[in-house]
This record gives structure tokens, C-alpha cells and sequence, in this order.
């Protein structure tokens, strides 16, 4: 193995959400800061695909299996490239609601209570929003938590397909709401993400470095196990080891927690900083059904999300559980996840032909209902005989499904008064397969018990002194909105942590 002959203040994996938005906070210190990211930089025609391509191809599986639980083999859902998943993601960046931070009774349990609190993450938010240029209008949803400041841009119109079905929504008493969403405003490359304001920002200052298609493999400690000593990665055939101060893992909450028990040592038998048995479980994923309806006239099928509904988010008067979150899917030729789900439209890329196909789609319009689930110990990443195990069953069902059915009672309504949708009454639908995998959280709990939780509050493990998770990994509950604000919100938040170390 070659031992790099640098040494690092920082030494960050993976360049998503987490670890793109924290490089760039870094960045401006000066401090020598080496970012390792498996992927390489997606071309411009790569990212966000809109064509019935995106129907008919696994796109952006990762060239690897997990196994299940029954240890069936499948491919990921998940980009590893620089800005990770948030090169294809939806980048609607919504805030966690304030009660989300609280204990929250589910049908099926309690959420538990974050030990970071709204208002402690509040400025972080409003500096994500910022950093990613987020488009949005926060007066609209009743259930949107206070903001110290305005979004930076107005909210954007719907699509002119959208309007009028936005506006039956709102006759009904509902609060049809703009969907946030990072924007850069270039036309070559809509969609803000972790690569254009992380990564491009970082890679401006002379001491951060970047090495692509370095794989890291193992995590290596000082012999009482105290301190990660060195960073083992493959970058192409080579073996290299590279040795810094501090090392934030940002490899999504799956690889993450898998890179932590890959790396155990005599000191760490069951995984580095696992003395808890907790690296790896409480794996959560959200609960998502696409459901499908057809439009009075043809759309582009490539127009962006922009509506979120959440009148059902606490429960309803018949139900006094959470429900979620739904939202829009904007063109259905552009939605990476809806191409894995609806039967209808996965069974028909397989046999179609591409003009039907693409007729059929810019004739739907598409829906997403999102619900949270609860932390469960049992759902867990492990790793064994050198294979990543991903065992998932979701839980809170009756919640998701009655949000699903509310939202079925709310489409029937609408046929009946919005000129934008045709009288059918069917809505083919289908549930996101374990292969979707886009919104993992959980599996390096945050806490203040090291007996229940992996992470203190600063998101460095309990056990060891200089490792830190700045992904997904750290949330002790889901919410039911979409995880990628919150992770970039936390990462600013770490960053004026690893700040105050670095000194
Ligand atoms: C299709 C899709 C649509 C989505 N839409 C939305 C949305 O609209 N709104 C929202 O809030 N969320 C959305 N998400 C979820 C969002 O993308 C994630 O929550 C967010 O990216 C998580 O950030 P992260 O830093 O935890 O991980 P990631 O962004 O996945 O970043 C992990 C990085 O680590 C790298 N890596 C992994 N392992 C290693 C290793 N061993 N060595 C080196 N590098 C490694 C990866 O290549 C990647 O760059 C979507 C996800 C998908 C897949």
C-alpha cells in the first residue's frame, strides 16, 4: 500500500449533501482539507435525464449489489459521483417541522425526541437555504415552521398544466403550498446541488484537494483505538493511505455505517465506535407510493415538481396519527424514483414502444405520498462476508396507506371540478421497492446515551476522539419530508464545531 506523504487537517468521504455542503463551509480556514469521493463528476447530459430513457433503463443504479433480507441480491438505486445523490435528485429542500424534533406518537410507537430542538437548527436552515438558493414562499403552508428569514428567491409558478389543478386543490380547503426548490438559475444546469454550491465552492481555495474515484475501503486506528490514524482508499488499482487529523465520514447512511463495520480491529471487534451495537440499525427510508392520473391534455413530461401538500401531515379528524407529506412529481419523464415504482408505467417501459410510452406519460400527471417510519433496531445495515446487508421492513404502514387512500378521495373530488384532468377513476399506483433507497437516514443515531446512540450532538462518534458522520446517518426519526435540507443544515452546523476544534 502507498502511504500518501501529505498530512491532512480534514479528511472528508463523499462529496453529497452532507460532505459537499460542509467542504465548502471549510474551505475559507485555510486548513488543509482532502475530500475523497468513489465517483467522478457527472457530464452536464448525465444529471437530472428527462426521455422515456429514464423509464426504460435502471438509471443510476450503482454498479454493485446489496442483499436483502432474505439475502436476495439487488442494485441500488444510489449515484456515486461527485455531488452524490444530489446530482439526481427532485431538490425540493424542505424544512423538518418543529414537532418533528419532538417525541412524536405514531400508530405503531413513539418517534423519539431529537436532542437538537427546531430552534437550535433554525439558523442552519435559513443558511442552507441561502447556500442552495432555495425557491420558495413560506407563508403558504400552515404546517411550515417559522423562518428568521425569507427565502432568498419567490417561490416559481407551476406549470401551466399545474395551475388550475392547484387551484381545485385549494377550493377543496386545502394548502396547496409552493414546493422549495434549489435552483441555480443557469439553463444548462437547473438544479442546485452538493456539487455546485459544495464542491465548486470549495475546490476554490488552494488547500482543499479533491481525489475522485477514490473508493475508501477501511478506516484504520491507533493502537488503543482511540483515534483513526489512517484513511484507506482505492483509487483505481491502487491502494493508498492517507492520514489526517479529523475524519468526517459523509458516504450516505448506508455506506456510512457499512465503512464503520468494514473497519473493525481488535479494539472495535463489531465495528469501529460500535461498542453500543448501534452502527448500522435503526435504518429508516421513507414509505413512498407514486400514484398516477390522467390529464385532460398532453404536458412536456419533463416539467419540474413545484406543489406540496400538507394538510394530512399530523393525521386527519378520522385518523390522529401522521400521515405525510404529498407532493407532485412534475413530468413523469424526468422522475428517476416514479420510473422504479408505478406498475404501470415499469411493466409498459418493458414492452412499449418509445413513442407510446412517452404519449402515455405526458398524459399523466404524477403524485408522490411520502410518510415517514420509525426508528426500528431490527432494520439495519451489516456487513458480512464482505457483502453489504441491508435488512428493511418498513413500519407505519395503516399511516402511509390512509394517507394514500386520503389522497385517492382527494383526486376523485378534483376530476369532478378541475378542467386539467380527465373522468377516470383509476390510479395505477405503486410503492417504491427496496431498491430505492434515495432517502436512507438513521443509522449512526445522534445522542446523548453512547448505550443508544452512536453520535454525541457534534456528530462525533462516542468512542473515538477524531471521527465524525456528517450524512444522513445522524437522525434519531424521519419526518415524513424529504431528508436533504436537514442533512445540509446539519453539515453548516458541524462545520462551526470542526471550526472551533481546528481552532
Ligand atoms: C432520485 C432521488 C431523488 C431525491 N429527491 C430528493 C428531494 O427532492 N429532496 C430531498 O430532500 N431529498 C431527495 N433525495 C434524497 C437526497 O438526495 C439525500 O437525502 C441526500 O443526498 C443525502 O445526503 P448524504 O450526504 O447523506 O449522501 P449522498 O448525497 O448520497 O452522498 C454520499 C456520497 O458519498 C460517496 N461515497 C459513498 N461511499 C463512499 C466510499 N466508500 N468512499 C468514498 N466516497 C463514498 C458517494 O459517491 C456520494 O458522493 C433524493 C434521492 C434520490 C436518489
Amino acid at each position: 500500500m502507498i502511504i500518501d506523504d501529505q498530512q491532512y487537517d480534514i479528511i472528508i468521504v463523499g462529496t453529497g449533501a452532507g460532505g459537499g455542503t460542509l467542504a465548502q463551509k471549510l474551505a475559507p480556514t485555510g486548513k488543509r482539507i482532502l475530500i475523497l469521493e468513489r465517483g467522478s463528476a457527472m457530464a452536464l447530459e448525465e444529471q437530472n435525464l428527462a426521455g422515456v430513457d429514464v423509464l426504460r433503463n435502471k438509471r443510476y443504479h450503482a454498479p454493485e449489489q446489496w442483499y436483502d433480507q432474505s439475502g436476495e441480491p439487488f442494485s441500488p438505486q444510489t449515484n456515486y459521483a461527485v455531488g452524490g445523490n444530489t446530482k439526481i435528485y427532485g431538490a425540493s429542500l424542505m424544512r423538518m417541522r418543529d414537532r418533528d424534533f419532538e417525541a412524536v406518537t405514531h400508530q405503531d410507537g413513539v418517534a423519539p425526541e431529537w436532542p437538537l430542538k427546531y430552534n437550535d437548527l433554525e439558523p442552519y436552515y435559513t443558511a442552507a437555504e441561502q447556500l442552495y438558493q432555495v425557491h420558495g414562499d413560506a407563508t403558504q403552508d400552515p404546517t411550515e415552521p417559522a423562518h428568521s428569514r425569507d427565502y432568498p428567491y419567490p417561490a416559481v409558478d407551476h406549470e401551466p398544466v399545474m395551475q388550475p389543478i392547484v387551484d381545485a386543490i385549494a377550493n377543496q380547503g386545502l394548502h396547496p403550498t409552493s414546493l422549495p426548490l434549489s435552483l441555480t438559475r443557469q439553463d444548462d444546469d437547473p438544479t442546485g446541488d452538493a456539487e455546485v454550491f459544495g464542491i465548486n465552492l470549495a475546490l476554490q481555495h488552494d488547500n482543499v484537494t479533491l481525489k475522485t474515484t477514490a473508493r475508501v475501503v477501511s478506516l484504520h486506528t491507533n493502537s488503543a483505538g482511540t483515534e483513526i490514524k489512517g484513511v484507506q482508499a482505492e483509487v483505481g488499482e491502487q491502494a493508498i493511505l492517507y492520514i489526517g487529523h479529523i475524519v468526517v465520514l459523509a458516504c450516505g447512511a448506508v455506506n456510512s455505517a457499512a465503512l464503520m463495520l468494514a473497519s473493525a480491529n481488535d479494539k472495535h471487534p463489531n465495528g469501529l465506535a460500535n461498542g453500543s451495537d448501534q452502527v448500522g440499525r435503526n435504518l429508516m427510508k421513507h414509505q413512498m407510493t407514486v400514484i398516477v392520473e390522467r390529464g385532460a391534455v398532453n404536458n412536456s413530461g419533463t416539467f419540474p415538481r413545484s406543489v406540496s401538500i400538507n394538510d394530512f401531515y399530523w393525521g386527519d379528524p378520522n385518523y390522529d396519527y401522521p400521515m405525510g407529506h404529498i407532493e407532485n412529481s412534475g413530468g413523469l419523464l424526468q422522475d428517476v424514483i416514479f420510473a422504479e415504482s408505478p406498475p404501470l408505467l415499469s411493466v409498459m417501459a418493458k414492452v412499449m414502444p418509445g413513442v407510446g410510452l412517452k404519449q402515455l406519460a405526458m398524459r399523466s400527471i404524477g403524485w408522490w405520498a411520502q410518510t415517514g417510519v420509525l426508528p426500528d433496531p431490527n432494520n439495519r445495515v451489516y456487513w458480512q462476508n464482505q457483502k453489504l446487508r441491508f435488512e428493511f421492513t418498513p413500519n407505519n404502514t395503516e399511516a402511509h396507506d390512509r394517507l394514500v387512500y386520503k389522497w385517492l378521495d382527494v383526486l376523485k373530488a378534483l376530476e369532478k371540478t378541475s378542467k386539467g384532468l380527465q373522468r377516470s377513476g383509476v390510479y395505477p399506483r405503486g410503492e417504491a421497492p427496496i431498491q430505492v433507497v434515495g432517502y436512507q437516514s438513521g443509522t449512526c443515531r445522534m445522542g446523548t446515551d453512547p448505550q443508544t446512540s452512536v453520535l454525541d450532538i457534534n456528530c462525533r462518534t462516542h468512542e473515538i476522539d477524531n471521527l465524525y458522520v456528517v450524512d444522513s446517518s445522524f437522525f434519531p426519526s424521519c419526518a415524513s419530508v424529504s431528508p436533504a435540507l436537514t442533512v445540509m443544515a446539519n453539515a453548516l452546523r458541524m462545520a462551526e464545531h470542526l471550526i472551533g476544534r481546528l481552532g
